[in-house]
């Protein structure tokens, strides 16, 4: 496997995977945040500097196979030329004749965007079918999808010939851009930067990172979670357990969670997990106290109540005081931290503070030397919103790709490159 920094792209055409899936204002569709355009300008800089040419393909939100103006990469061309400081050429079918024509007369330093790749059914291999279509309507569109799948992939590959993955956020998807058009570069296929330092990260500490490790998941649902945390329960020292899914475990061990979400199908592996932490010596921290509403809305009325008494009528919406405290001190004791996922409903200002003060915590361990690796969209936004960015180790990119890795996963994007 090459590594980026190794390879010559002098002469060379570099396709690009990037994952440049940045939100757009609604109104005016410009670019509102820059972060993952600035995140791949270190890999396109170096084929440039190299005297090679770049093909950036990347999807933009979920057009489901068609062509759907709202999630053009036109709208993203202006924060790319501003980010790159020259003007990119953009094809505007990323498998059509202009693209060919386009990608064959570029010339070294410059730079062609293709249209969104998702805008082809062929990119995710699904058809685009209406959720009433039979059983038997869906299997056949999707064995005609796979099969021009074939064809747009060659036509993908045709237009470069090296290949470069970039774009972690999309690694664990097996898709045409991320996945099957590295088959077509056997020996000039490679991580770009991004790709390489998410992996350090992870590799970091999932390899002996450093003691106490401290893993904090939140979010939603335990269900989504189960699998990193029994990953990790090996390797950390505390497991601290925020968000919805608490109730899970607090209803599992008898405790009152009133209106709480809870997966009631979940109870006997909240407990599972609970006994098989105790039998890799992990101390399991869960909220003590919380923030109650008496309805899921912002302007709701709230009482404070230890989490196992939650009142009847009432949910549980955010970590209270007493919980934050021992929190904290855990996190700041520690010497290696992952946390993915919010401690509340964070979206609402009333129960914010919980996960705020939890991307404190997070802040200050590192300060004092800690190594803390963040991911998923939610925790990544409480650390951005409470302008933390930079006092965290590592920032992922990518949610779901960093469970999965996580999880233990393999990744099709990452197998194929690094060949395991
Ligand atoms: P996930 O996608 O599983 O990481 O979950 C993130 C979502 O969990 C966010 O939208 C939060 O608003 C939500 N969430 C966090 N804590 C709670 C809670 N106590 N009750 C309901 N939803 C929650």
């Amino acid at each position: 496997m090459y590594k980026i920094d190794n390879y010559n792209f002098s002469g060379k055409k570099a396709l690009i995977r990037v994952d440049f899936n940045v939100p757009l204002d609604k109104k005016t569709l410009e670019v509102t945040d820059e972060t993952r355009i600035k995140g791949a300008l270190l890999t396109i800089n170096k084929i440039i500097k190299d005297g090679g040419s770049v093909i950036l393909m990347t999807h933009l939100g979920r057009p489901g196979g068609t062509k759907q103006e709202k999630y053009s990469l036109k709208h993203i061309i202006s924060a790319l030329n501003k980010n790159l400081g020259k003007e990119v050429k953009f094809a505007d079918d990323c498998v059509g004749q202009t693209a060919i024509d386009q990608a064959a007369s570029l010339k070294s330093g410059e730079i062609l965007l293709l249209e969104n790749v998702r805008f082809y059914e062929e990119e995710e291999g699904k058809p685009a079918l209406p959720e009433t279509a039979s059983d038997e309507e869906k299997k056949a569109a999707k064995a005609a999808v796979k099969e021009r799948q074939k064809d747009f992939v060659k036509k993908l590959a045709s237009l470069g010939n090296c290949y470069v993955n970039d774009a972690f956020g999309t690694a664990h998807r097996a898709h045409a851009s991320t996945t099957l058009v590295a088959d077509y570069f056997p020996n000039d296929r490679m991580f770009g930067y991004l790709i390489e330092s998410e992996l350090q990260a992870m590799d970091k500490v999932l390899h002996g990172g450093s003691k106490p490790f401290t893993a904090i998941m939140g979010g939603a649902k335990v269900s989504d979670k189960i699998m990193v945390i029994e990953n990790l329960l090996p390797l950390i020292d505390n497991l601290i357990i925020g968000g919805g899914m608490t109730y899970t475990f607090i209803k599992a061990q008898g405790g009152n969670i009133g209106n709480s979400l809870c997966e009631a199908d979940k109870l006997d592996l909240a407990l599972s997990l609970l006994e098989k932490a105790k039998q890799n010596n992990v101390k399991v921290y869960l909220p003590v106290d919380a923030i109650n509403a008496d309805k899921f809305d912002a302007e709701s009325n709230t009482n404070i109540t230890k989490t196992n008494e939650t009142p009847d009528g009432w949910m549980g919406l955010d970590i209270a005081e007493e919980t934050i405290k021992i929190f904290s001190q855990v996190i700041e004791n520690s010497k290696t931290i992952i946390w993915n996922g919010p401690m509340g409903v964070f979206e609402m200002a009333k129960f914010a503070n919980g996960t705020s003060s939890i991307a404190k915590a997070v802040a200050n361990a590192t300060s004092k030397g800690a190594f803390s690796l963040v991911g998923g969209g939610d925790s990544v936004s409480a650390v951005n919103k409470n302008k933390l960015a930079d006092k965290i180790s590592y920032v992922s990119t990518g949610g779901g790709a960093m469970l999965e890795y996580m999880e233990g996963k393999e990744l099709p994007g990452i197998k194929i490159i690094r060949g395991k």
